[in-house]
């Protein structure tokens, strides 16, 4: 199995998962239904327990999934356990992009989450860091540069992002 959370064909692997105890994405994840803005703990969410309103979520709850609870990565990657919640947006120029979704303060600075960003940008793929504070950044990999600057993520409410052209060594 992978322990990387990465667009390969063998990250690709189903593995059979349920949340459990996390409810990381109740916080990073902007509903709409609920006008819920990203970065906020649901006020239907008991933290590492579950959702209150379970039978009765709104549909943005009931359809999303995250890269974890889609199988990729190791077990232990749970999202409450890593301080990230990964997933994965459509883009229009660039394909699927790996979104990395910040919990806790300065969780994109472990080695976690610049392993898993260097990983793809060795398979050539963006990645989109949104953090708890601050202007979430689309870094480039080595090769790709921004034409018009306009980031169209097709899944999310991310509109501002800053663009961030690859630096050797920077993941
Ligand atoms: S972040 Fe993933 S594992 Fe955690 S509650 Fe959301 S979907 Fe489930
Ligand atoms: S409604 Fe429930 S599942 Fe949806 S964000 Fe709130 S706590 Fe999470």
């Amino acid at each position: 199995m992978s322990g990387n959370i990465s667009l390969s064909e063998e990250g690709m692997m189903k593995i059979s998962r349920i949340c459990g105890g996390c409810t990381a994405c109740c916080k990073t994840h902007a509903i709409a239904e609920l006008q819920k803005p990203e970065g906020t703990v649901c006020s239907h969410c008991t933290v590492g327990t579950g959702c209150r309103i379970y039978a009765s979520r709104p549909k943005s709850c009931r359809t999303f999934q995250c890269a974890w609870l889609m199988g990729f990565g190791l077990s232990e990657y749970r999202p409450d356990m890593t301080g990230i919640v990964p997933d994965f947006q459509q883009t229009a120029k660039f394909g699927l992009v790996l979104c990395l979704w910040e919990t806790n303060e300065d969780a994109l600075s472990t080695a976690f989450a610049i392993r898993q960003t260097r990983l793809n940008f060795e398979l050539g793929k963006p990645v989109l860091h949104v953090p708890i504070l601050g202007t979430p950044k689309f870094y480039l990999p080595r090769g790709k540069r921004r034409s018009d600057g306009s980031i169209i993520l097709d899944g999310t409410k991310v509109k501002l992002v800053e663009v961030v052209e690859f630096v050797e060594g920077r993941f």
